[in-house]
């Protein structure tokens, strides 16, 4: 008997332009509407009708806000504080971001040639640049306003020149990383000179670094400027900035505290929104950040069901798929990678879960236990039952410890799975008293035990090797005995074979099969290969596009499939003696798909 279940069409992934992402962030959105706000202002400052800020007016020195006519009041001259402050925030914006225009500018010029060319060029300019790094840079700063007199000009050059060093450096490293890509030899092989490499090949791709960069070190340097006039360094009188309205009303701090309150927030509030933007700016413009990959995941999967369905299910068979769903969230859209897949398994049992690679296998079989990284992962709907039990509704601790306990999984790269400066033996140890409260001596016994199981000869000495040590089948071999360590219930395999050659594939399948018959094991076995599927599994699910297509008893679905995409992917396993005519067969089946 073959059931159908019915294949949603594919939803096309609505992708969220970098506008919306920025706004989606609150903070940023914040960041960004205060930043705006105080530019307009800055910018707006010669047609406001504000006092000069320039003239003094003795008498009325040191007004509180609101009086005579001052809305923030008057400094130690009499000045207007509102007018000042607006003209000093012009200065200070002006400086910060000249600053750092032209450190980017120099500093990932610095950054390209160096990593570019390496060699000499590399480290003559690198060694440089550590001199600079070598200092304290306020100190530095300091330094090079005393060489060159105190002056906002010169200020300006101080700040640029040592913040260059973080520009070079993170620049440097991304060319280093990029010079090496083929797309750069291709463009070398068609006869493209340094230069033209370097601006139209390297650059665009270090684009977004810089752009990063900068916007995250440009409140850090008005926060210096205004260090640097608060010392009388940067900003001479008459003109001022926020630094130097601060530096010249700290004699009135407790007399007129509002003369030293005001610039000092107003220099919180302008640096406190550029970096909450700069933030905002770099998580849009960093994929990895967006997709939230750099995050540390949760333990668990979010789990964010609209209707979750019962808790418990009666006569259940060990383990119980009830209509899962599982998506991706960027942000607020989440994109469905698994749509309502349903499936069952009993003790003993085999299920082969098969489909393209995309088609949402491995997402499935990490969603059983919240495996599935979050963010971005989240599961929106149905209910994993094992012994009857819905574990996505259990408490965070019962899930973990289920894990490698009664579900235990084996994956496709058992040397990226494995961790390569611990030796097996000690790894599946690991294994087993994440669980059981044993000592280390009767854990590594276990571990010799249980590599013998898995069919490791000379046990007792393969277990010092490192995992470089072994070869593709004896490192599977591991990542299963890991797997059994605890004596689950249910071994979830992920494509266990495909980084194998036949025969060891066909040895790892063996031993699957034989532990299963020995241990009453509940398999998921995960592969895009029917010849796995036929050579082990009792039923078979068909997936496509995150959808189980098909499901039923191998054998009736291998003699009548139903679905057009199961013909497919039978098809696509070749019999023997049937050499180049294979190609003429399994051509045609797949024409129609990519039109
Ligand atoms: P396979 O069947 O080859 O194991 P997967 O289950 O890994 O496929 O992936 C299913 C779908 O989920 C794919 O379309 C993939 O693009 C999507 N996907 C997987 N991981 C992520 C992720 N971290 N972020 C966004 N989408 C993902
Ligand atoms: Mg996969």
């Amino acid at each position: 008997m073959t059931d159908m279940t019915v294949s949603s069409p594919a939803v096309p992934r609505k992708r969220r332009s970098n506008w919306q992402l920025l706004m989606a962030n609150r903070l940023a959105a914040a960041g960004l509407f205060l930043f705006g706000t105080i530019v307009v202002l800055a910018v707006l400052a010669p047609v406001l009708p504000l006092p000069n800020p320039d003239i003094t007016d003795q008498p009325n020195r040191l007004l509180p806000p609101l009086a005579g006519g001052h809305l923030l009041g008057t400094d130690h001259l009499g000045r207007d504080i509102l007018s000042r402050l607006i003209w000093g925030t012009q200065v200070s914006l002006i400086v910060g971001i000249c600053a750092t225009a032209l450190a980017a500018l120099f500093g990932s010029l610095i950054g390209l040639v160096a990593g570019y060319a390496r060699g000499a060029t590399d480290s003559i300019l690198m060694r440089l640049v550590d001199m600079l790094m070598a200092f304290p840079y306020i100190l530095l700063a300091i330094a090079i306003v005393a060489a060159l007199g105190p002056g906002l000009l010169n200020a300006l050059y101080a700040i640029a020149i040592v913040n260059i060093p973080f520009f070079a450096r993170n620049i440097r490293g991304v060319t280093i990383s990029i010079r090496n890509r083929e797309f750069v030899d291709a463009a070398r092989l068609s006869g493209k000179g340094h230069v033209a490499i370097l601006f139209s090949e390297v650059l665009p791709n270090v684009l977004p670094v810089i752009v990063i960069t900068m916007s995250t070190t440009v409140g850090w340097m008005i926060l210096e400027t205004a260090g640097l006039s608060f010392l009388g360094l940067g900003a001479q009188p008459p003109t001022s900035d926020l630094g130097s309205m601060l530096g010249q009303a700290r004699a009135q701090l407790f007399t007129a505290p509002h003369a030293s309150i005001i610039p000092g927030v107003m220099i919180f509030i302008l640096v406190m929104s550029i970096n909450l933007l700069g933030d905002g700016v770099r998580d849009v413009l960093d994929p990895r950040l967006r997709s939230g990959a750099l995050n540390r995941p949760l333990a668990v999967t979010r789990v964010d069901r609209a209707a979750p369905p019962p808790a418990t299910m009666a006569n259940a068979p060990v383990l119980v798929v009830d209509n899962l769903c599982t998506g991706f969230s960027d942000g607020g859209h989440v994109a469905p990678a698994v749509r309502s897949v349903s499936f069952q398994l009993d003790r003993g049992q085999c299920l082969g879960l098969i489909g393209e690679s995309g088609s949402g296998k491995s997402v499935t079989a990490l969603s059983l236990m919240g495996l599935v990284a979050s963010p971005p992962g989240v599961i929106t709907g149905g209910g994993v039952y094992i012994d009857g039990a819905d574990v996505l509704a259990a408490r965070e601790q019962t899930l973990i410890g289920l894990r490698g306990n009664k579900v235990s999984y084996v994956f496709q790269d058992p040397l990226t799975t494995l961790h390569p400066l611990y030796r097996v033996g000690e790894q599946i140890a690991e294994a087993v008293t994440a669980h059981a409260a044993v000592g280390r001596r009767a854990a590594m016994a276990r571990a010799v035990e249980l590599m013998e199981t898995v069919g490791i000869r000379d046990a007792a000495e393969r277990a010092r090797a490192y995992p470089h040590e072994l070869s593709g089948g004896q490192r599977q071999r591991i990542g299963i005995a890991m797997a059994l360590a605890n004596d689950p219930d249910i071994i979830v395999a992920d494509e266990p074979t495909t980084a194998l050659d036949v025969t060891v594939q066909k040895r790892i399948l063996d031993l699957l099969q034989d532990l299963r018959r020995d241990r009453g094991l509940a398999l998921l076995l995960i592969t895009h290969d029917f010849g796995v599927v036929a050579q082990v599994c009792d039923r078979v699910a068909v997936m496509k596009d995150g959808a189980i297509v098909e499901q039923g008893d191998t054998r009736d679905v291998l003699r009548a499939p139903r679905h057009d995409y199961t013909k497919r992917l039978i098809a696509c396993v070749p019999e023997m003696g049937e050499g180049a005519t294979f190609l003429d067969r399994v051509r045609p089946l797949f024409a129609e798909g990519r039109a």
